[in-house]
C-alpha cells in the first residue's frame, strides 16, 4: 500500500502544494507554496503536513513510519537546490524551522532561525562570506533561539549576557558589537545552555533539526497554544505544520534588512502601502520591538529598485488573493525575498473600508465583502471614543503609536497576570508593559486597553490588540516603566492609578476621561446598507425578508438603535422604566396596596409617566413597530430592600414602617424566577396590565395628534397556556377600544406573546390562536429548558465547558439541539395555525452571530438585540442569508486562502467537516477520551445532517406529525375550547 505523502517541497518556481491546501500545509506553508508557484522569490524549503501532527498525538507522540525518509529526501532536494549541505563545515546550508497552523496562532512555538550552525561551520561561514561578524551573530542568535525554545533555557539569561556585553563595550545597539565580542558571547551562551539544560548545545545539524521539529509539534499542545485556541474558539484543527526553509539574511550588513508590510493600512483600511523595516536585522527584530523600525516609505529613498519590486509584488499578491496582504520580506545584499504572506489582520474600521473599496475596485463582489467581515470586528468600531470636549480640555501626557483604535480607561497594571487577577475582582484594567509576548495573551484579553513603551505598529502588542479590538498604544517612548511604577516626564503613576488612552491618536491621558459612543462612518453605512438589501431580498419559502430590531427601554436607546439601523423595537421592557426614583415610589405603593382601589390609585400616578416614556420611544422610532412588553419580573424585586428605603416608603404612604415591613416580608418568594411574575401578575391583579395598556394607547393617541406615525405592539410575557391569553387579551382590547374611541382615532395594535417557557413552545399551536406575533425570550427559555439559573450558572458552567460536556455557553449562543428544538416546534405550530404569524427573538442571544444564523434557518422574521449590537447583527443577518443560500457557481474565481476570521467561522459552523474528532473516536478505543470524542463526532455528524437538510430535522418531523392536532385546534378556536 503506498504511504500517504507527508512532506511537500517548494522551490525553484515550483511547489508541490498550493494555497488551497491550507488545512494540510498550514497557512504559512500553503502560501509559501502559492508564492513559489507565482514565481515570487521565496527561499526554497519543505513543509511537513498537519497530518503528521495529528498522527503524532494519536500515536503517543510518535511519527508515522517513513517520515524520516521522506524528510531526508526533501532535505537532500533542498541541499541540491541551494547547492549547500546542512552542516557543511566550509559552506553550510542554514535553515529556519517555522510552525504554521491552518489558522494563525501566535500561541505556538517561536521560529528558530540559522539552524545548522555549529562550532565548525561558524568559521566556515565567516570565511566564505568574509563577514565574521555576521557569522558569529548568526550563531549566537541560533543558540539563543534554540536554547530558549527547544532546550527551555530561560530567555532572560541570554538577554542578561547580551546586555552585559554591550555595557562592557559601551555600546547601545546589538549591531555595534564586533565579531570578537559576539564570539565571546557564543562561549558565554554555550555555558548558559550547559548550566541550565545540563547538556551541551547540540553540534550535529540533523539532531538540531529533529529537535526543532519535535519542539514545533510539541508546542501544539503547550499551555499557551491551548489557551489561545480556547480564547479564540479554534476547534477542529488537525494540528500545526512545520516548515523547514533555507535561510536568507537581513543581517548581512547595511545592504540587507528585513521588514513587515501590508498592502493596505491595517488600521484605517486606506489603500496605502504600509509597513516597517530595519536594516541589518533579522526577522524577529522588527516584531520583537527591540529596535524601533523605519516606515516603509523611506525604503524608496534607500533602495528604489527593491522598493519598486516590493510594491509590484504586494500589488500582485493582493490581486491574486483578492484581499489585503500582510507580508514578511528580507533583503539580502540587495536581493529581495518574500517569507510569508497572509490575509492581513485589520481593525473593524479597516475591514469595512477595505471591503467597500475592494467592491468599488471590482476586486470582489458585495457578497464576498459581506462574508469576509467578521461581525466581531464591527463590534470593535462601535467602541467608545473620548468625549471631544473633555479631550480638548485635557492635555495628553505623551504620544505613542496609534496601534489599535478606540479609547479606553482603566487602572494601571504591569503584568498580564495582575490584569487577569484584577479583572476577576471586577476592576477595569489598562495593561502597561515594555512589550508584550504571547504568554501575556490572557491579560491582554481582559484589559480595557494596552500601552507599551517599545515596539512598532507590527509589534506583538499592536497585532494582538487589533485582532481583539482592544485599544492600544505601542512604542510610547516617553513612558518609563520600572517595576510597578510608570513615569511620564515628571508625573509618576502606580499600579491601580487611572489612565485613559486614545488608541486612534496614540495619546495618553492622566485619570479617567469620559468616553462617548462612536458614530457610523460613510463606508460603514454603505456596507450595512448592502447587508440590509441582502436580508430584504431573502426568501425562505413564503417568508420574505429578515430584519434586525432592537431591545430599547428608553427613548435614548431607541434613538441610538434607530441610528444604527434597527427596523423596530423588539423588546421594550416596561419595568426598567420604574427603576427611576420618581416612578419607583408609586410603583412600590401599588405593590403594597391592600385593595384594588388603592392599587388603582397608585397606578394612576404611574400612568402619565409611562405614557411619556412610550411616547418618547414611539417618536424616536418614526412609525416602526415597537413591541412593548407588559410587566414581567416578580414584584418583590421592586420593594424596598433596606430599612431606610422601607422607612421612606412608609412615610410616603403614611403607614407605620413595621406594618409595611411585614407586608414586604410576605411578598418574599423562594424562587422568584418561577414565582409570581409575568402575566401571572395580571391574572391576579388585572389592573396592572390595564394601566399599562392604557398608557400605551394614550401615548399612541398623542402621536396621532402630533402627526407622528406609530405602530405599537403589546407583548404578554411568561405565558404558559392559551387560556392566559384568552383571559388577558380581551381586557387589553377593551382598554384600547375605550381610549381610541374616546379620542376618535383608530390605531391598529397587535397583541402577541413571548414564548419563553418550554410549555408555551410545546403548546404554541394553541397559543397562536390568541397571539398576533411570537417573540422568543431565549434567556428564560434557556434557563427553564436547562434548569440553569442564569445567576448561578457561573459556579459550574466553566467545568461543563472545560470537560466538553457542553460545547458553548447556552446563554451566549442558543443551544440548537435543545432550546432550538423547542423554537423549531413553536415556529412550525404557530405558522401552521397562522401562516402570517410574525416571529422574532428578543433574548440576549439576538445579537449573537451563531444564534442569528440559527434564527434565519428556523424561519424567524427578525432578531432583536441591544442597540450597540445592531450594526453587527445586520452583518450577521446578511451572512446568515448568504451562508444558507444553496450554493450556486461563484461568478468570480474563488478567493484563495480565506482569512483567519472566515476560517474560524467556517470551522465553527461546520464542525462535521473536520476529521480529528471522528478519527480519534475510531482509532482510539482505549482511555476515557474516546467517549467524549465519540459523542462529539456523533454530534458533529448530526449537525451535518441537520445542516444539509434543515427540513428533515427531528423537530420538523415531530412538528409535522403534530400538525393535524394543531389544525384541529385551529378550527375549534372560535368554539372557545382553547387547549391548556
Ligand atoms: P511567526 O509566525 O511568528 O511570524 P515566522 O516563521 O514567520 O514566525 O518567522 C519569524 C521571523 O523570522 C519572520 O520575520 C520571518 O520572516 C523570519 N524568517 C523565518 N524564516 C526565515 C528564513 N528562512 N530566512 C530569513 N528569515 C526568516
Ligand atoms: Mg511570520
Ligand atoms: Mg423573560
Amino acid at each position: 500500500m503506498p504511504k500517504a505523502k507527508n512532506v511537500y517541497f517548494f522551490g525553484n518556481g515550483k511547489a508541490e502544494g498550493d494555497a488551497a491546501m491550507r488545512d494540510l500545509l498550514g497557512g504559512k506553508g500553503a502560501n509559501l507554496a502559492e508564492m513559489t508557484n507565482l514565481g515570487i522569490p521565496v527561499p526554497p524549503g519543505f513543509t511537513i503536513s498537519t497530518d503528521v501532527c495529528a498522527a503524532f498525538y494519536e500515536n503517543g507522540r510518535k511519527y508515522p513510519a517513513g517520515l524520516d525518509k521522506e524528510v531526508m529526501a526533501s532535505l537532500e532536494r533542498l541541499e541540491k537546490t541551494i547547492g549547500k549541505k546542512l552542516g557543511d563545515p566550509d559552506d553550510p546550508l542554514l535553515v529556519s524551522i517555522r510552525s504554521g497552523a491552518p489558522v494563525s496562532m501566535p500561541g505556538m512555538m517561536d521560529t528558530i532561525l540559522n539552524l545548522g550552525m555549529n562550532d565548525r561551520s561558524v568559521r566556515g561561514l565567516a570565511a566564505k562570506t568574509k563577514n565574521p561578524r555576521f557569522a558569529w551573530d548568526a550563531y549566537r542568535r541560533f543558540i539563543q533561539m534554540y536554547g530558549d525554545v527547544v532546550m527551555e533555557v530561560p530567555h532572560d539569561k541570554f538577554e542578561e549576557a547580551l546586555s552585559a556585553m554591550k555595557k562592557a563595550r559601551g555600546v547601545h545597539e546589538d549591531t555595534d558589537l564586533k565579531a570578537g565580542d559576539l564570539e565571546k558571547l557564543v562561549d558565554e551562551y554555550k555555558r548558559i545552555v550547559k548550566a541550565s539544560a545540563k547538556r551541551d548545545f547540540p553540534q550535529k545539524p540533523l539532531e538540531q533539526m529533529w529537535g526543532a521539529v519535535d519542539a514545533v509539534f510539541g508546542s501544539w499542545m503547550n499551555e499557551r497554544a491551548i489557551k489561545y485556541r480556547q480564547l479564540n474558539e479554534i476547534k477542529n484543527i488537525k494540528g500545526t505544520a512545520v516548515n523547514v526553509q533555507a535561510m536568507v539574511f537581513g543581517n548581512f550588513g547595511d545592504d540587507s534588512g528585513t521588514g513587515v508590510c501590508f498592502s493596505r493600512d491595517p488600521s484605517t483600511g486606506k489603500n496605502e502601502f504600509y509597513g516597517e523595516y530595519l536594516m541589518n536585522a533579522q526577522g524577529e527584530d522588527v516584531v520583537a520591538g527591540i529596535r524601533t523600525p523605519e516606515k516603509i516609505s523611506t525604503l524608496a529613498k534607500r533602495n528604489k529598485a527593491i522598493y519598486d519590486q516590493l510594491v509590484g509584488i504586494k500589488n500582485r499578491l493582493e490581486k491574486h488573493f483578492r484581499d489585503m496582504q500582510d507580508m514578511e520580506f528580507t533583503v539580502q545584499q540587495g536581493k529581495l525575498f518574500l517569507l510569508q504572506t497572509r490575509n492581513g489582520k485589520r481593525t473593524g474600521a479597516a475591514a469595512v473600508k477595505c471591503a467597500v473599496d475592494m467592491v468599488n475596485e471590482k476586486l470582489i463582489t458585495k457578497e464576498m465583502a459581506i462574508k469576509r467581515v467578521s461581525p466581531a470586528l464591527l463590534d470593535q468600531i462601535l467602541h467608545p471614543m473620548i468625549d471631544a470636549g473633555a479631550q480638548k480640555a485635557a492635555r495628553a501626557l505623551a504620544k505613542g503609536l496609534n496601534a489599535s483604535p478606540g479609547a479606553a480607561c482603566g487602572k494601571i497594571v504591569f503584568t498580564a497576570h495582575e490584569a487577569e487577577a484584577w479583572h476577576e475582582r471586577g476592576e477595569k484594567v489598562l495593561l502597561v508593559r515594555k512589550e508584550t509576548s504571547p504568554e501575556d495573551i490572557g491579560g491582554m484579553a481582559v484589559a480595557e486597553g494596552i500601552l507599551t513603551s517599545t515596539g512598532g505598529m507590527t509589534s506583538h502588542a499592536a497585532v494582538v490588540a487589533r485582532g481583539m479590538g482592544t485599544p492600544c498604544i505601542a512604542g510610547a517612548k516617553d513612558v518609563i516603566i520600572q517595576g510597578k511604577t510608570m513615569s511620564i516626564g515628571s508625573k509618576s503613576f502606580r499600579e491601580g492609578d487611572w489612565i485613559t488612552i486614545d488608541g486612534s491618536l496614540g495619546e495618553i491621558y492622566e485619570g479617567k476621561l469620559p468616553l462617548v459612543p462612536p458614530e457610523i462612518s460613510r463606508d460603514m453605512s454603505t456596507f450595512l446598507k448592502w447587508c440590509d438589501d441582502i436580508c430584504a431580498e431573502s426568501k425562505r419559502g413564503d417568508i420574505k425578508g429578515f430584519q434586525v430590531w432592537t431591545n430599547a427601554d428608553q427613548p435614548v436607546d431607541a434613538k441610538r438603535a434607530f441610528q444604527f439601523g434597527a427596523q423596530g423595537v423588539g423588546l421594550c421592557r416596561t419595568e426598567h422604566m420604574f427603576f427611576d426614583k420618581e416612578k419607583l415610589i408609586h410603583f412600590q405603593a401599588m405593590i403594597v396596596a391592600d385593595t384594588p382601589a388603592e392599587r388603582k390609585e397608585a397606578l394612576k400616578k404611574i400612568l402619565p409617566l409611562q405614557q411619556k416614556d412610550f411616547f418618547g420611544i414611539f417618536k424616536e422610532m418614526e412609525g416602526k413597530p415597537v413591541v412593548i412588553r407588559l410587566l414581567d419580573p416578580p414584584l418583590h424585586e421592586f420593594v424596598p430592600h433596606t430599612p431606610e428605603d422601607t422607612q421612606e416608603l412608609a412615610e410616603h404612604l403614611k403607614v407605620p414602617a413595621a406594618a409595611l415591613q411585614s407586608k414586604i416580608d410576605r411578598l418574599h418568594e423562594q424562587n422568584p424566577m418561577l414565582g409570581h411574575r409575568g402575566c401571572r401578575l395580571a391574572v391576579t391583579y388585572p389592573e396592572i396590565y390595564d394601566m399599562q395598556v392604557e398608557a400605551i394607547a394614550l401615548a399612541a393617541v398623542d402621536c396621532i395628534k402630533q402627526n407622528i406615525p406609530v405602530r405599537p405592539e403589546i407583548m404578554i410575557p411568561i405565558v404558559i397556556t392559551a387560556r392566559e391569553l384568552n383571559l388577558l387579551r380581551p381586557s387589553a382590547e377593551a382598554v384600547l377600544k375605550r381610549v381610541f374611541d374616546s379620542a376618535g382615532v383608530k390605531v391598529p395594535v397587535k397583541i402577541g406573546t413571548m414564548i419563553e417557557v418550554p410549555r408555551a413552545a410545546i403548546r404554541a399551536g394553541h397559543i397562536a390562536q390568541y397571539a398576533d406575533f411570537f417573540s422568543f425570550g431565549t434567556n428564560d427559555l434557556t434557563q427553564m429548558t436547562f434548569a440553569f439559573s442564569r445567576d448561578d450558572v457561573g459556579s459550574f458552567l466553566p467545568s461543563y465547558l472545560e470537560k466538553n460536556v457542553l460545547d458553548t455557553d447556552p446563554f451566549k449562543s442558543v443551544d440548537e439541539e435543545g432550546v432550538g428544538f423547542l423554537i423549531d416546534i413553536a415556529v412550525r405550530q404557530g405558522r401552521a395555525f397562522n401562516p402570517d404569524l410574525k416571529i422574532g427573538i428578543c433574548g440576549e442571544h439576538g445579537g449573537d452571530p451563531a444564534t442569528i444564523n440559527f434564527c434565519y434557518r428556523a424561519g424567524l422574521s427578525y432578531v432583536s438585540c441591544s442597540p450597540f449590537r445592531v450594526p453587527l447583527a445586520r452583518l450577521a443577518a446578511a451572512q446568515a442569508v448568504l451562508n444558507n443560500q444553496k450554493a450556486k457557481p461563484a461568478p468570480v474565481k474563488k478567493a484563495k486562502g480565506a482569512g483567519a476570521a472566515d476560517k474560524k467561522a467556517a470551522a465553527k459552523k461546520a464542525p462535521a467537516k473536520k476529521a480529528p474528532a471522528k478519527k480519534a473516536a475510531v482509532k482510539k478505543p482505549a482511555a476515557k477520551k474516546p467517549v467524549v470524542k465519540k459523542a462529539a463526532a456523533k454530534k458533529a455528524a448530526d449537525k451535518k445532517a441537520a445542516k444539509k437538510a434543515p427540513a428533515k430535522k427531528p423537530a420538523a418531523k415531530k412538528a409535522a406529525v403534530k400538525k393535524p392536532a394543531v389544525k384541529k385546534a385551529a378550527k375549534k378556536a372560535k368554539a372557545k375550547k382553547a387547549g391548556k
